[in-house]
């Protein structure tokens, strides 16, 4: 006990027993120049993991938001000197957390400017700070956009961060003297360039059925597309060159695959019509009509995976993207559950980058790529 107020007062050299047993210590502890009135008092055993702590309101004040972490400080404490080291360790970096300073006064004088200059009617969010805001735009096509601006309190000596829902990151052009107006003119022009790259997937979305992704946001730039049943074509748009052919990767039996695959490289390129939209070109070059969702149902399209037993993948939300070439057969499943399945197992053959292994259902030899890819 005697090592112990030793190694305590070492840490804390205002902090003194409070009784006889020495269960009890009151005292100061000093951080960052700052000492705070602190009383801590063990249980009979002198077991520190239960130690209660009493404190000033400062001290509570900082304290308030790190309960979880403080008790799990107690509970992994070797003693209470170790505890006190650690406790002086977390309050120091609250303390340097909440001392952020505060902007200069021309900061808000600015920034309302600004803001008025922008119009406060277009302005969704303003956070109590008035760092962050958020500004709402509609564009041509009817689409709503959220640019969401984090001003640094050194603004505008530092520059803002934006950030917003687009295929590219949105990066403007920005010097001191540029204004949140020119930032949001600069993102008007580029939702506005985007809008022919939005109108190709648009027309996907509605005229067929669409696997993947599940619910696709203004920055996606795939649509794996429906053929027909157990075969899609997963097309992904250029934002920047969206009239032209797209990179196309079919999913689905391996000689219906090679069907398309020659389509598309005997026919793609020459045959492709920048006056005719994406989906008419594909149907063209690939001579199939892509189901409608006007004359056909979701349900002869939705898979579930013979692993899993679900149609979306846990993590990626992908719909089945692997298929049994044996046609009597055709058992859909998810590359990534094939993938996870055959790693498992011993008889697993790998060679060439590819494992392979039988269908769980018909015994077929199937094969996956050893690595997984993954989409966005
Ligand atoms: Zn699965
Ligand atoms: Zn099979």
């Amino acid at each position: 006990m005697a090592e112990s107020l030793k190694e305590v007062q070492h840490v804390c050299p205002l902090l003194l027993p409070a009784d006889t047993k020495r269960l009890s210590y009151s005292g100061f502890i000093r951080v960052k120049d700052k000492s705070f009135y602190l009383k801590i008092s063990l249980p009979d055993d002198g077991d520190v993991h239960y130690a209660k702590i009493d404190c000033d309101w400062q001290l509570r004040n900082y304290l308030s938001k790190h309960q979880a972490v403080l008790k799990k400080k107690l509970l992994l404490a070797r003693d209470l000197p170790s505890f006190l080291i650690d406790f002086k360790m977390l309050l120091n970096q609250i303390m340097s957390l909440q001392a952020q300073p505060l902007p200069p006064p021309n900061y808000y004088s600015r920034l309302i400017s600004e803001i008025e200059e922008i119009g406060w009617n277009r302005l969704s969010h303003i956070d109590t700070k008035f760092q962050d805001i958020q500004i709402t735009l509609n564009d041509t096509g009817g689409r709503v956009h959220v640019l969401s601006i984090h001003l640094p309190y050194k603004y505008p000596i530092e520059p803002p961060v934006c950030n917003a829902v687009l295929p590219l990151a949105f990066q403007p052009n920005w010097s001191s003297s540029t204004t949140l107006a020119d930032i949001v003119r600069q993102f008007e022009k580029v939702i506005l360039e985007y809008q022919r790259f939005w109108d190709v997937l648009d027309e996907l979305d509605k005229k067929t059925w669409v696997l993947d992704p599940s619910s696709p946001s203004l920055s996606s730039t795939y649509r794996r597309i429906v053929i027909r049943s157990h075969l899609s074509l997963q097309v992904t748009i250029d934002p920047l060159h969206p009239q032209l052919m797209p990179e196309c990767t079919p999913l689905g039996p391996t000689e219906e695959v090679k069907v398309i695959k020659d389509r598309l490289y005997s026919r793609g390129q020459q045959c492709w019509n920048t006056r005719c939209s994406v989906l008419e070109n594909l149907q063209n070059i690939l001579s199939v009509n892509f189901p409608s969702p006007i004359s056909t149902k979701e349900e002869d399209y939705i898979m579930e995976c013979g692993i899993c037993y679900t149609h979306r993948h846990y993590e990626n939300g992908r719909a089945p993207d692997f298929t049994c070439d044996n046609k009597q057969c055709s058992q859909p499943y998810h590359v990534s559950c094939l993938y996870e399945w055959l790693t498992s197992l011993t008889s697993t053959r790998k060679s060439f980058g590819f494992l392979f292994g039988e269908c769980l259902y018909c015994n077929e030899a199937i094969s996956v790529k050893l690595m997984v890819p993954s989409v966005e």
